[in-house]
């Protein structure tokens, strides 16, 4: 993969391009492509964001978000985007199986594909890009991007809140590791820029509705198991209560970490019935690489201590699995 900068003549002229991300686009995966979107639009060109399913409504602020095309429910906009592109970005993942349905379609498509993305081992696919591990968000690696191409004078107040959005959840609010000085300074960078940082942890986090906080006090209560033992718990999550609490997408977001703020909790594991799969979301604090885990047990992957992966079982079998690839994991646990 040839390095990100050297695509600064491929930006020279203008050219139709699709920026698209993985599917059920979380605020990095929809505020990196965004931020994107608002650079390469004043640069001339004809981008259209495409995302592989629906996203959260606590997204719906964010500039641009009006314009994106659900591949799912518009599949024919989407292919008509699709036609004819010079280029494709592809954000915030790294191997197409990410972008479900939209996947083969990706594959087929003849063009330039650019990766801006940071999770571990990606699939050669990419004609360019950036894959760095080290990198809080993808969002920052899209400002880093503007910068390398020597375009700063382009960062406006739109491309400012998407950045900050990504990086603000990617980070759980500047706390895990990957918040280097670096982090600080492109926030800081972004409030020269006008940003107001208030305004977005709002619309992010203070816009739930109280079904979203009934079901988060009812799976704390009911639905949580504690393996002290293997310094790890699990929240399991049957389809029903899905229902019951008329849950959509985005809503679960953020559930798994509670779990994390137990005393002496290295591992957690939030497992989710969504009826055509079983989802799973894994996430661990200090050496216990939860991406080597999805991989291993549940078709997955991710990050070295936030990850996912699925299961065709059913929930049960699946929980049962993963209580015993718990106890494999045993040691690396302690
Ligand atoms: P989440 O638990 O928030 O869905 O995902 C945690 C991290 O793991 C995210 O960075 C996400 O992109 C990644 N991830 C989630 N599910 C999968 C999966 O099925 N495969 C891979 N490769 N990564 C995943
Ligand atoms: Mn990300």
């Amino acid at each position: 993969m040839k390095p990100i900068e050297e695509i600064k003549p491929l930006l020279e002229a203008p050219k139709k391009m699709v920026i698209t991300m993985h599917q059920k686009p979380d605020a990095d995966a929809m505020g990196s492509s965004l931020a994107l979107y608002h650079y390469l639009i004043q640069k001339g060109h004809q981008v259209t964001v495409i995302s592989p399913t629906n996203f959260p409504d606590f997204l719906k602020w964010m500039p641009g978000a009006e314009g994106v095309i659900d591949f799912e429910s518009s599949t024919d906009k989407a292919m008509e985007a699709l036609k004819d592109i010079e280029l494709l970005f592809c954000l915030d993942f790294n191997a197409l199986y990410r972008t479900k349905n939209m996947a083969p379609h990706l594959e087929a498509v003849k063009c330039t594909k650019i990766l801006i993305d940071h999770h571990l081992e990606p699939q050669p696919d990419f004609e360019y890009g950036v894959s760095d591990t080290s990198a809080s968000s993808t969002a920052q690696l899209v400002y880093e991007t503007i910068y390398k191409l020597g375009d700063e004078k382009f960062i406006n107040l739109d491309i400012a809140q998407c950045i900050y959005a990504g990086t603000v959840t990617d980070t759980g609010s500047f706390r895990f590791a990957s918040t280097t000085a670096r982090v600080h300074r492109m926030v800081a960078d972004l409030m020269d820029r006008g940003l107001r940082h208030e305004i977005i942890h709002q619309e992010i986090y203070d816009n739930f509705l109280e079904n979203r906080l009934r079901f988060l006090g009812h799976s704390l209560l009911n639905r949580m198991e504690v393996f002290y033992e293997y310094n790890t718990a699990m929240l399991a999550i049957p389809y029903s209560d899905l229902k019951r609490f008329d849950l959509q997408t985005g809503d679960t977001e953020g559930l798994v970490n509670f779990l994390l703020s137990i005393q002496g909790i290295k591992m957690a594991a939030l497992i989710i019935d969504r009826n055509s799969e079983v989802k799973l979301s894994f996430r661990s604090k200090g050496n216990f690489d939860v991406n080597t885990f999805a991989r291993r047990y549940f078709e997955g992957g991710g990050h070295f201590n936030a990850s996912g992966g699925r299961s065709t079982d059913s929930l049960e079998k699946t929980v049962n699995r993963f209580i015993k690839a718990v106890e494999e994991n045993e040691t690396l646990l302690q």
